[in-house]
Order: C-alpha cells, then sequence, then structure tokens
C-alpha cells in the first residue's frame, strides 16, 4: 500500500478495540498554506507539526467547527497558528525574530504557552493552554493530555519543512470499565508507538507506518480524510480587524492615504478599503464570527 499524502486515517485493532490509532501525513497541503510566508526553515518545521496536529485533532472532532493550535512564547519564534475545520481545511502562519538562528525547541519559543481551541460552529468555544514548558510541540501536547483530564492520549510529530508526518494514539473508555485486558493492549500499543522514528513520521505516517508498528496487532485502516489547504479570511473578516481601530483613528488614515491595504498574514490575499467604506467598516453589519483572525 502506498504511503498517504495529505490525508489522516484511523485504524482500530481487534485486539486491542479500546485504542484509537491516527496518523497523517502532509506534503501539498502544508507546502501550498506557507508558499505564501517566507519562513525560516525551524519556523516552518514547527508551523508543518502544529498543523498536523491540529488536522489530528479535528479528525477526532465529533461536531463541526475547528481545532486552533497557538503558540505563543518569549524566545525567537513567539507566534505559531494553525486550525484546521472538521472539513479537513488546514491553515497556520507565525511569527518570528529577523536574527533567529538554529536552536533547539525551548531556544527557538522561549518561555509561554500552547493554547487549543475547540471552536465549534455551534456553540461555545473551548480553550485550555499548557506552558512550553517541553522539548518539542508533540511534548507540549502530551502535557496538555495529562493536565485536562482527558482520555489518555499521546502524541509524535515530525517534519523535515516539506513533509510533516503526526501519529496519536488515544484509549477510549471500555464498555464495562477498564479490564486487565485492556490495560495490557493499551501497554502493548503505547510500547509499539514509542519506537516509532522521526524518519519513518516523515516519509511513511499512513498506513505502512501502521502496518510497521502495530502489525502484531493486525491494524484495520479506516477511509481515508483528505487535507488541504484552505483560508477562511474575507474582506469582512479583515474589515474587523480595522473595525477594533475605532472610527477617529480611521478617519486619520484615510486622511493620510486614500486606500488601506491590508493582507491575509495566512495566504497573502489582499484587501482594499477605501473612504467610502468607513461606515460599513464601522457598522454592526460585519460578521461577528467566532473564528480567530
Ligand atoms: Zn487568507
Amino acid at each position: 500500500m502506498d504511503t498517504d499524502r495529505d490525508i489522516v486515517r484511523r485504524y482500530l485493532c481487534d485486539d486491542a478495540r479500546d485504542t484509537r490509532i491516527i496518523t497523517t501525513r502532509l506534503i501539498e497541503s502544508v507546502n501550498a498554506m506557507l508558499s505564501h510566508q517566507n519562513m525560516p526553515i525551524d519556523v516552518r518545521k514547527l508551523c508543518q507539526e502544529m498543523a498536523a496536529a491540529a488536522a489530528i485533532l479535528a479528525n477526532i472532532l465529533k461536531f463541526e467547527g475547528e481545532m486552533i493550535l497557538q503558540l505563543k512564547g518569549n524566545g525567537p519564534i513567539n507566534f505559531l497558528m494553525a486550525e484546521c475545520s472538521s472539513k479537513g481545511q488546514v491553515r497556520a502562519t507565525g511569527q518570528w525574530e529577523e536574527s533567529i538562528k538554529a536552536g533547539s525547541f525551548r531556544e527557538l519559543v522561549g518561555t509561554g504557552h500552547l493554547i487549543v481551541t475547540v471552536s465549534p460552529t455551534q456553540g461555545k468555544r473551548y480553550q485550555s493552554m499548557v506552558s512550553l514548558n517541553s522539548d518539542s510541540i508533540a511534548e507540549c501536547l502530551n502535557e496538555y493530555f495529562k493536565n485536562s483530564e482527558q482520555l489518555n492520549t499521546r502524541v509524535w510529530l515530525s517534519s523535515d519543512g516539506s513533509s510533516v508526518g503526526g501519529l496519536l494514539i488515544q484509549r477510549l473508555p471500555s464498555e464495562g470499565g477498564y479490564q486487565r485486558k485492556h490495560e495490557d493492549a493499551w501497554s502493548t500499543v503505547a510500547a509499539l508507538a514509542q519506537t516509532v522514528t522521526e524518519a519513518e513520521l516523515i516519509s511513511d505516517a499512513g498506513p505502512v507506518l501502521a502496518y510497521r508498528l502495530f502489525n502484531e496487532l493486525h491494524p484495520r485502516a479506516f477511509s481515508p480524510w483528505p487535507v488541504i489547504f484552505e483560508c477562511s479570511c474575507s474582506k469582512e473578516r479583515s474589515a474587523r480587524a480595522l473595525q477594533t481601530l475605532g472610527k477617529a483613528d480611521l478617519e486619520l488614515l484615510f486622511q493620510d492615504q486614500t486606500v488601506i491595504n491590508l493582507d491575509c498574514h495566512f495566504c497573502g490575499q489582499l484587501y482594499l478599503y477605501h473612504r467610502a467604506d468607513l461606515e460599513w467598516i464601522m457598522s454592526d453589519q460585519l460578521p461577528k464570527s467566532e473564528r480567530l483572525q
């Protein structure tokens, strides 16, 4: 079987039915999403890892909405953000200092937080965070799952800048409570998953990797869940950023320039606003989307 490209895929093992296994391997989507952003390689890799994590977590969502991961730190990379919708639309962006040099994850991001937001299309947004006190994004996420009293979950991620792979294992609630055999099955899956290498994640994270790692448990692959790069920006949504400046400041801006240009950090799309748009910008007709800009 060929290795997945731009796919999230789930597996079930008959001998470990209470364990969810998910792989993802993203190539075209994570290159397209960064093609408008001239990122240094270390920023690019982390951005792609965030996108792979967002895609895996969006795949688990039981409702329509978005999975949003934000990293805020005080290192040379001070902001990273990746989102994936429950339809598999991914996008990501980041901010970094021009003087950035190669370094470890801790050196690059410094101290701060990884913020995980679940944003349903209908209903309340749920947000929680974990300190950036680990050696990778995957480890931060493992810490997040450990702290948030959710299902026992572990994540592995790796990117080389042009391809990113991810693996997640999650222990599902057992019918009739946990029993010894379920505990053993989870331990086996966790021990096998632990052997995965970064090179395997980058080149094989799909059925090839799942069969190699969990061969003895006879994993069965579910249908592929495609991931594509798609930006949800619009002239209305960008206008909301202008609205926050306030009418007086906007009027001053329009005295200095006839057109205000705003470009989308995610996709590079340029939006133009003229003096005649001012009333519309300040009106309450703009969408009150819950989506982060
Ligand atoms: Zn955009």
